[in-house]
């Protein structure tokens, strides 16, 4: 891949938004596909963008490289599964090799279905730590929950991320009635073999064709499920992100909360998300957004930089989750997997 500068861009000057939070962490979906088809992420005859409106790795490249001058320090790809893009380990390396020259680190959010192909080039390129999703520890009900997905592969790559030396953490979303008798076994795993785990909400996003009021779970009931076989005490952890964390006394690892639907962290938000048609989303719960493919092509950078100044402007104060109970309707009409959770 061709070296991108990352010089002018915009004059560089900080993304700082109206309410005085700096941007300095960029998701970026390299891929709306996948090789599973999560129930709660999407429909399983998903329509897929086609493939000429994505960007090139090499503009995915460019995008970043502006970021990372106006003061983005931490990039995580996503997706979709990012590990399905074609060739994306050449975005990783490119990317890789500004680790320690501003970005201050680079790591992917990923199903890990295709980490044991992956995991020691991830290690090499300069990646330390990723997140694997991981629901259950059934593999029946792993293939039920994830419809395409096998359940041994992402066992054997979760084992060849650790054996390469990535620290990983897991992400297991709460559903009720499908996972909730096994969170506990879960947090037992994840801490018995070294990983942090976060437990996560379910979010309304995009049209899906189950039911989303049944499997919504409160953490505040995941947590008190808890409480009847932990120690849980509250810690002032921080990743600048929308976890909450607590550590567990009887497994000596830490847990994260993320509670978009019943706990408002937007305060602290330090985050902005881009698609792979380069459409740049400044909160993960409302629909403003700035098309930036357009400017990226003009290959002016002074240009891309005061687009990316004019979206981060509008920057709002906060999201606004709510299932609409009466039409089962999201609240976000976008996929997960469009801007890559
Ligand atoms: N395919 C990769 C994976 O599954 O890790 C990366 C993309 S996936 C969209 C990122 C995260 O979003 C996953 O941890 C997934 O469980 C979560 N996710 C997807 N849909 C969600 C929803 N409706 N509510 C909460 N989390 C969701
Ligand atoms: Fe794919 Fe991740 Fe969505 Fe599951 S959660 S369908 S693995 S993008």
């Amino acid at each position: 891949m061709k070296e991108a500068s990352n010089g002018d861009v915009g004059g560089s000057s900080p993304m700082i938004d109206p309410f005085g939070r700096a941007v300095t962490y960029l998701r970026l979906s390299v891929t709306d596909r996948c090789d599973f088809r999560c129930t709660y992420c999407m429909a399983e005859n998903m329509t897929f963008l086609p493939k000429r409106d994505l960007l090139t790795l090499e503009e995915l490249n460019r995008l970043c490289m502006a970021f990372i001058a106006k003061g983005v320090t931490k990039i995580r790809l996503t997706g979709g599964e990012p590990l399905v893009r074609k060739d994306l380990m050449s975005l990783v390396r490119a990317l890789g090799k500004q680790v320690g020259t501003g970005l201050q680190e680079l790591t992917l959010t990923t199903n890990g279905s295709q980490l044991a192909r992956f995991a020691a080039e991830l290690y090499e390129s300069g990646v330390r730590r990723i997140n694997v999703s991981l629901d259950t520890l059934d593999p029946e009900k792993f293939r039920r929950i994830t419809r395409w997905g096998d359940y041994s592969r992402v066992m054997d790559g979760i084992d060849a991320a650790q054996r390469a030396g990535l620290n990983v953490k897991l992400n297991t979303v709460a559903l009720k009635g499908v996972n909730d008798q096994e969170i506990p076994n879960i947090l037992r795993f994840a801490h018995g073999r070294g990983m942090d785990l976060t437990i996560i909400e379910t979010m309304p996003m995009g049209d899906l064709d189950e039911d989303r009021t049944d499997r919504y779970l409160p953490l505040s009931k995941v947590r008190a499920d808890l409480e009847n076989q932990f120690t849980l005490r509250d810690i002032a952890y921080e990743t600048g992100g929308p976890a909450r964390y607590v550590e567990i006394a009887e497994t000596n690892g830490r847990l994260g909360l993320i509670t978009p639907m019943t706990h408002n962290f937007c305060e602290r938000c330090n985050r902005v998300r881009i698609t792979c048609t380069g459409t740049l989303y400044m909160c993960l719960g409302q629909n403003d957004a700035a098309e930036l493919r357009t400017v990226l092509r003009s290959q002016n950078d002074q240009l891309l930089g005061a687009a990316i100044d004019e979206a981060i402007a509008r920057k709002p104060k906060g999201h606004d989750f709510v299932i609409d109970r009466a039409r089962n309707r999201p609240s976000v009409p976008r996929h997960m997997s469009v801007t890559g959770g």
